[in-house]
């Protein structure tokens, strides 16, 4: 719950930013798209205390599904939703156990999407960045120092988006024309592992 929270006080921060991102290569409403579903999904946490961490992700991708419009509400809301799902009714949820559930979440988008890495997507992002995750785990790191190296994982990737050629969504059909910009889903996905990682157990915040 503090991650949505944090989550959602990022996308205000943010979303005009991510609308400039998606004024070059979109249509002009990745910020104000997420800026809805993050305060609807933070609402409804709010408003209906789940009883485990997975009913939290489910809920919250629920929301997003309902309430974000364009293609970005599904894919978010299908991560978070999965995410949740593979959480089950578990009520502690280890850092190992979350990477997993990631991972299943970032399946889900693949799957509905049909994105890979290069596609100059938020798949570009959630990659790396569960990798990273996944692997500094293994390396037994603590919880706060896995999400920070993948927040900074997620960071880089969004950047590394620039010089691709959009394949998948909107921006594709501007064909080389997206080339020189970052991609807002990527973005937007980079805010989400930041806040993650600064909401942790001995997290920045
Ligand atoms: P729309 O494109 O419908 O206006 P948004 O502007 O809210 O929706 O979101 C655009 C973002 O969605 C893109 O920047 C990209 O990261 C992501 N996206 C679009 N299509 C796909 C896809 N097929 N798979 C994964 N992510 C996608
Ligand atoms: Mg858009």
């Amino acid at each position: 719950m503090a991650w949505i929270d944090r989550a959602a006080e990022a996308v205000a921060a943010e979303k005009d930013r991510l609308t400039r991102l998606d004024s070059a290569i979109g249509d002009s409403d990745h910020g104000t798209n997420l800026h809805r579903g993050f305060t609807a999904a933070r609402a409804a946490l709010q408003a209906k205390p789940p009883q485990y961490p997975g009913a939290a992700l489910v809920q919250v991708g629920m929301t997003l599904i309902s309430s974000v419009g364009g293609a970005s509400g599904p894919l978010y809301g299908t991560v978070f939703r999965r995410t949740g799902k593979a959480l089950g009714e578990a009520e502690k949820v280890s850092a190992r156990d979350l990477a997993g559930a990631l991972a299943d979440g970032l399946a889900g988008v693949r799957k509905l999407g049909g994105a890979s890495v290069g596609d100059k997507t938020m798949v570009d992002v959630f990659t790396p960045a569960i990798d990273v995750f996944t692997a500094r785990l293994a390396d037994d790191a603590s919880t706060a120092d896995a999400l920070e190296a993948a927040a900074d994982a997620a960071d880089a990737a969004a950047l590394a988006t620039i010089p691709l050629r959009a394949r998948k969504g909107r921006a594709s059909y501007l064909g080389e024309r997206s080339e020189g910009h970052e991609d807002p889903g990527a973005a937007s996905a980079a805010l989400l592992w930041r806040a993650l990682a600064d909401t942790a157990p001995g997290g920045a915040r």
